[in-house]
């Protein structure tokens, strides 16, 4: 790979193939794979990771809002896409971009249906959330009967599928919650087929879910993070290829006598005559502030450089007086070897917040295939 000379994110399409076959590997060969590609594909690119995804096969998209669909729509991607968090509003939209809305409450389902009715569609596909114990969107047991019911009355819309989200499926200590979380969606699928007369699609799982509940795969599953090359365990982190690298450059070297300051409020102050570099990357960039005052740190020629003072908008400084380096060396934020989620941790966060913050503003260069 050429060394860079700005800050880019690099984007490894042979590594989303990687993490694609790996997490179907965990799969039964019927089961069906739908790709989370809201937030930019976690900060990605989600037009170039859509295509990709469509050339290997992928079935299913899932975007969270409406409009995310809709930009894959206007990028000519055909593969059915699940809204996981639209609004009435969005009603039309949704038609028109014929994007599939996630049905979470009986306002939207009464809108939605109403604006189907409107439209002379006729079994429109649409997918009923359940909440089993995440307890932020969806129906409950007691909401049952009256969706079906409504559901019934119509021949606008039909429930493609009935799913749900769990709470903490990457925490194995968890296991007795994710357990009664898998029997609630169980049973409410049971009751809802009871009810309606038919068998929509059920899925649950996201990325740790797919890896620690095989027995809970159901007809789909629904993977985010694991795509991206990260799996919420060091384990399974050795099994994916991070497919992000974000990577910047030595702006400047700056000799700093002993007892200055550097930086925005004069944040830090050297303790004896230092180097300080400047690199073009900030929390307009996604960076954020958490990182500095040396809890976050870049990599340089193989060795770590910590984060002095604040986080500037568009420029993060480091200390690189032990570090061999010059102006216009490359910097390593993170990529497939020094990975998001150890940054992330060191700000006491996690790969999904690093990698989603991500601005657009940064420069995407596909790499891989
Ligand atoms: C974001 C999201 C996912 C993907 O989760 P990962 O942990 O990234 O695999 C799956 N399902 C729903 C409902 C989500 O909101």
């Amino acid at each position: 790979m050429p060394k860079v000379q700005e800050t880019v994110l690099e984007i490894n399409l042979s590594a989303l193939t990687h993490n694609y076959h790996y997490l179907k590997s965990k799969l039964q060969p019927e089961t069906k794979f739908l790709a989370v590609v809201k937030a930019f594909a976690y900060g990605s690119d989600s037009v170039a990771i859509a295509k990709h995804l469509e050339t290997l096969g992928v079935d299913y998209f899932a975007v969270a809002y409406t409009q995310e669909g809709v930009v894959l729509r206007d990028a000519g991607i055909r593969t059915p896409i699940l809204v996981l968090h639209p609004q009435s509003l969005n009603a039309d939209t949704l038609i028109d971009r014929c994007l599939e809305p996630s049905i979470y409450s009986a306002r939207l389902l009464k809108d939605f249906i109403a604006t189907a009715e409107k439209r002379g569609q006729t079994n429109y596909p649409v997918h009923i959330k359940f909440n089993t114990g995440l307890n932020r969107l969806g129906f409950g047991e007691q909401d049952i009967a009256g969706i079906t019911e409504q559901l019934s009355a119509t021949k606008a819309v039909q429930a493609k599928s009935i799913f749900s989200h769990l709470a903490a499926s990457e925490d194995l200590t968890e296991n007795d919650f994710t357990a009664l979380q898998i029997n609630r969606f169980k049973t409410f699928a049971e009751t809802f087929k009871r009810l309606s007369g038919t068998t929509p699609w059920m899925h649950l799982c996201n990325t740790s879910g797919i890896i620690n509940y095989s027995e809970a795969h159901f007809n789909m599953v629904r993977s985010g993070i694991g795509l991206y090359g990260f799996g919420n365990c060091d384990e399974e982190d050795a099994n994916l290829q991070p497919i992000a690298s974000l990577k910047s450059v030595i702006s400047q070297i700056h000799e700093v006598e002993k007892g200055h300051s550097v930086g925005y409020n004069r944040a830090f102050t050297t303790s004896r005559k230092e180097c300080i570099a400047t690199i073009p990357i900030g929390h307009a960039d996604g960076l954020s502030r958490i990182y500095g005052q040396k809890k976050g740190f870049v990599y340089i020629n193989d060795q770590k450089a910590f984060i002095v003072g604040n986080v500037c908008m568009d420029m993060i400084m480091v200390n690189v007086t032990d570090i061999n380096c010059q102006e216009g060396d490359e910097v390593i934020v993170f990529d497939a070897k020094y990975k998001a989620n150890t940054l992330a941790e060191s700000a006491a966060t996690i790969s999904y917040e690093i990698l989603t913050a991500l601005s657009q503003r940064i420069k995407r260069i596909i790499v891989g295939e």
